[in-house]
């Protein structure tokens, strides 16, 4: 995506062996990559089958392990026309390393239902299921490897060895090396979108990646797996309140009891089951195991039933693409042609001086007769209506959604100037919401707590790739880390752009 001569931070990442690049058609990739491959199932989801011919449907890929045992726990899985099986997944590069590895002989891994691998020699009898990845990828190795190589956890630490360095930058420098780390997060996110647009098309890739982002951490694969269902259950459904409650039907959370406490919350269940109990033997293929959803120790506003009454207005309103199509174009008032497969909804340029408001108005709702006045099916009505979306989580759908689809949709239409005005907007767009990463990471890196201390979303964005690439490559005590030494570099030469409108 990005050529090393315009980019130094490309060209740390591979200097330093942070990217380790594979060749197509070489040798086996490391058992890592593969585990990160799994978890992040950047796979072509709709046509995996197991070695023994059965269909696989992945409805939660499971949480990794850091206690030992399988690789992932709690995966769901459907096989065929099966019910939905919950269980734990191994990953090893071959088939054979079930038994040299004594997987078949230790009581931890029973539980295991299915075994992945990079690709199967001879058949394994000794697992249920066996899924070959090497058939299924959804872009070539190189470009996993480089995606994913540093999609894990963070080391739990506080100031890093680079920290007295990176306090002696000036602020033009620290702007400069977050700028070009943040752009490799934002290109590497396009990639991904990329990948799944050339088999899924533009439209379907936006809608899931917008219900995945609506999952936030937990729930990110059964809000993807709804999306990657979307043109089935769909069928038949258009007032918001229907939508909402075949939605709630196929996830598997439409409560199979009425609350008997809250009136308003039974009259909803009530018309809701009016619908669903004639709808549920056709959308049976669709449904997804209550189980496959993490709903413990969720804040109220970020459960799930409340994210598809979301997206059932977003569904409801028809052109949600459309407005965000035409948003897109307005960045660039008259940047020249509309991105790679554009113009499809009709739409028209339009120029706005307030783009963030402006996308959070496109993703706003209005009101909705129950969700606005209740957190949940069991809490009381709230005195104050509440949104169904703040504007922070906007914030979060720009920078990990709606910029880079625009992005990567301008660049694959050969629009240069619509394609540098997303990326210039993406680098001056407001801070999203603070979290445990960011708060680690300032302290490891920065030297401060201070949330104010990154001012624009782009500044967090830089900061948790330098954590992937770097950090996340060494232990607690930064052994062996380039980064010191690398920002020395950096001091010791002039920015080479100014720091203007990024914030710090
Ligand atoms: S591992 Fe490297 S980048 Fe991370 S805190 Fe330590 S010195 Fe800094």
């Amino acid at each position: 995506m990005t050529s090393r001569a315009d980019n130094f931070y490309a060209a740390w990442r591979e200097r330093c062996r942070a990217v380790n690049v594979l060749r197509d058609g070489g040798s086996t990739p490391p058992e890592k990559l593969l585990q990160a491959v799994w978890q992040h199932q950047r796979l072509q989801r709709d046509r995996l089958k197991t070695t023994d011919g059965r269909s696989l449907r992945v409805l939660h890929p499971g949480f990794i392990s850091v206690a030992g045992g399988p690789d992932f726990r709690g995966a769901v899985l459907q096989f065929g026309e099966e019910k939905p099986v919950a269980g734990d997944v191994e990953v090893d590069l071959q088939s054979g390393g079930w038994r040299a590895h004594g997987h078949d002989k230790n009581p931890h891994f029973k539980n295991v239902i299915l075994h992945v691998v990079w690709e199967t020699a001879k058949p394994n009898t000794a697992v249920p299921a066996v899924l070959a990845l090497k058939s299924f990828l959804d872009a070539p190795v190189v470009e996993l490897a480089l995606a994913l190589q540093n999609e894990s956890g963070l080391p739990e630490s506080l100031r890093g060895k680079c920290s007295a360095p990176l306090r002696e930058l000036s602020p033009a420098q620290l702007t400069e090396l977050l700028r070009a780390a943040a752009r490799i997060r934002f290109q590497t996110k396009a990639a991904a979108l990329l990948a799944r647009a050339k088999h899924a098309g533009w439209e379907q890739t936006l809608w899931e990646n917008l219900f995945r982002a609506l999952g936030y951490k937990n729930n990110v694969w059964p809000m993807l797996n709804l999306a990657e269902r979307k043109s089935a259950w769909q069928r038949g459904v258009q007032s918001v309140f229907e939508i909402q409650a075949r939605l709630l039907g196929v996830s598997g959370l439409l409560p199979d009891d009425l609350t008997r406490a809250q009136k308003s919350s039974d009259t909803f269940l009530r018309r809701a089951w009016d619908l669903w109990w004639r709808d549920r033997d056709e959308w049976e293929g669709c449904r997804q195991p209550r189980a496959a959803w993490k709903l413990h120790g969720l804040r109220p506003a970020n459960h799930p039933q409340r994210r598809l009454a979301l997206v059932a207005h977003w569904l409801a309103s028809e052109n949600l693409i459309a407005k965000i199509e035409a948003w897109g174009l307005a960045i660039a008032g008259r940047a020249g042609n509309p991105p790679a497969g554009g113009g499809a909804h009709g739409v028209t340029r339009h120029a706005s001086p307030r783009l963030v408001e402006s996308l959070h108005e496109i993703f706003r709702v209005e009101h909705d007769e129950f969700w606005s006045w209740h957190w949940t099916f069991k809490s009381a009505r709230l005195p104050q209506p509440q949104p169904l979306l703040g504007a922070a989580r906007t914030t979060d759908l720009a920078v990990n959604v709606v910029l880079p689809w625009l992005w990567v949709r301008a660049r694959e239409g050969g629009n240069e100037k619509l394609q540098a005005e997303i990326e210039r907007r993406f680098l001056a767009w407001p801070a999203a919401e603070d979290n445990a990463v960011l708060k680690l990471a300032r302290q490891r890196l920065l030297g401060t707590s201070r949330r104010r201390v990154l001012k624009g979303a782009a500044a967090q964005q830089g900061l948790m790739q330098i954590i992937r690439d770097f950090c996340e490559h060494t232990n607690a005590v930064c052994a062996d880390c380039r980064f010191p030494e690398l920002v020395q570099c950096l001091k010791s030469e002039a920015p080479s752009q100014p720091a203007a409108s990024f914030g710090l």
